[in-house]
């Protein structure tokens, strides 16, 4: 294990994707395609000094390798033999506050409505201690395997909105220099129409946090969405919503959020999570809503492993239907298409680790972003970076080296073990990888 602060990795396997343009065309030389694979992977060597990435050359590429010898000496080089190199993960939707509680309220059946009904009658174990425990093993097992920010709505019932936000901003501030951490107030759109609407919009802007909810096709969604967007503009604050969580071809708030978005002419950043019902349209909606996202700026992000869980299930009936979103045509549209893990280990999602390669592992089984693999891998990546404005989480001359690192040399090596034996490093320093134990939780 390198532990210098001024070191080379080299023979790094990257998706050409994830090394930033101008890193990309500074680097690369005549001669690109011998260090390319198939599946896109770069072999590079990096330089590491002082915690931040100053070089990239294609491997075998750096000016001589007298010039490698003149910076320092090669022992001070971590030969990677083409491990494949990933900046860490974003994972950009998630439900912190509900994780874990599956041992004292399991989902009897493994459908939304009971999900819905076990998670309300939860919050009679819940307080601040609960959920700062809860929390924090979810945040520990994100960092411990590569995660550098995540995003987590948060529920909002009245009486315990301001433990959740204390819990939040404790965490937030105690993981300041580990994790970047984002909130979103998860609600029935409903509740913004009123004063309350004005409370969680004014507690979202002291926090740094942004508006969400679910929307329903009901005879005040124009009404309510254009409250949400009011409220949203009067602060600048961007939106995450919860969209089409369904099998409903009806179910198309989608469409309507975006026409919102447009007649706000509405500035800020807005996400949209789910919308699985736009799988069950048909093309001529489909065309129509995708146009109007694209045009109103929208980001998709996909949850499949809480998708394949919960869509389509019914008791003693096999699943036909594997309840992802158009992640393919989205994509292709030019619309930001991310994924993201959701729910781990409560009733909207039985398991889940908190894993960023995990959930593109199982993104690229149930949705065929494997042939090609294409730049699938920023799904995970620099696309949910840029949709929480972040900075770009390019792999980049200038950037922190903050790196995952596996053994596995190709993606059919990476996505067929769990990669327990991947390093981490932030700020060019491997961090500790060891889970946090499940009997924290007790
Ligand atoms: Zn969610």
């Amino acid at each position: 294990m390198v532990i210098s602060s001024h070191y080379w990795l080299i023979n790094a396997h990257i998706p050409q994707g994830l090394i930033s343009p101008a890193s990309f065309d500074r680097f690369t030389a005549p001669n690109l395609a011998q260090n390319l694979t198939k599946e896109g992977l770069v072999c590079c060597d990096l330089e590491i000094k002082a915690g931040k990435i100053v070089a990239i050359y294609e491997s075998g590429h750096a000016p001589t390798r007298d010039n490698y010898n003149s910076i320092l000496s090669w022992d001070l080089s971590w030969d990677l033999k083409r491990g494949i190199v990933l900046p860490c993960f974003v994972d950009m939707h998630t439900h912190l506050d509900k994780g874990h509680i599956w041992e004292r309220t399991p989902n009897p059946d493994g459908t939304f409505n009971s999900a819905l009904k076990a998670v309300a009658s939860d919050r009679q174990f819940t307080n601040y201690e609960d959920l700062y425990r809860r929390m924090e093993f979810g945040l520990k097992s994100s960092y411990a395997q590569g995660t550098r920010a995540i995003r987590t709505h948060i529920d909002c019932p009245g009486d315990q909105l301001e433990t959740s936000l204390k819990v939040f901003k404790d965490l937030q501030i105690a993981w300041s220099d580990r994790l970047i951490l984002q909130l979103v107030c998860l609600v029935n759109l409903e509740e913004y129409i009123g004063q309350r609407g004005e409370v969680l919009a004014d507690r979202m802007a002291e926090l740094g946090g942004m508006l969400g909810g679910v929307p329903f096709i009901n005879p005040n969604l124009e009404t309510q969405l254009d409250r949400l967007f009011s409220l949203a503009t009067a602060r600048n604050l961007d939106l995450d919503l919860h969209v089409d969580e369904n099998d409903d071809p009806n179910s198309q708030t989608l469409k309507a959020i975006a026409k919102t978005a447009l007649r706000h002419n509405f500035k800020g950043r807005i996400v949209c999570g789910h919308c699985c019902s736009l799988s069950v349209q048909n093309q001529t909606d489909v065309e129509e809503t995708l146009e109007l996202v694209k045009a109103a700026g929208i980001g998709i992000v996909s949850l499949p492993m809480c998708n394949l869980y919960l869509q389509d299930r019914q008791a003693l009936r096999t699943p036909r239907w594997r309840g992802i979103t158009l992640v393919h045509e989205i994509k292709q549209k030019g619309i930001p298409m991310a994924i993201a893990s959701d729910n781990v280990r409560d009733p909207f999602f039985g398991f889940g680790n908190h894993d960023g390669l995990e959930v593109f592992a199982m993104a690229v089984k149930i949705g065929h972003l494997d042939t090609p693999y294409s730049d699938w891998i920023r799904a995970i990546t620099t696309t949910p970076a840029k949709l929480m404005g972040l900075d770009s989480n390019y792999i980049s001359v200038g950037a922190s080296a903050d790196l995952v690192i596996f053994k596995a040399r190709y993606f059919s090596e990476l996505l067929s073990r769990p990669q327990c034996d991947r390093h981490i490093l932030r700020n060019g320093i491997a961090i500790d990888t060891t889970l946090p134990d499940y009997a924290e939780l007790d």
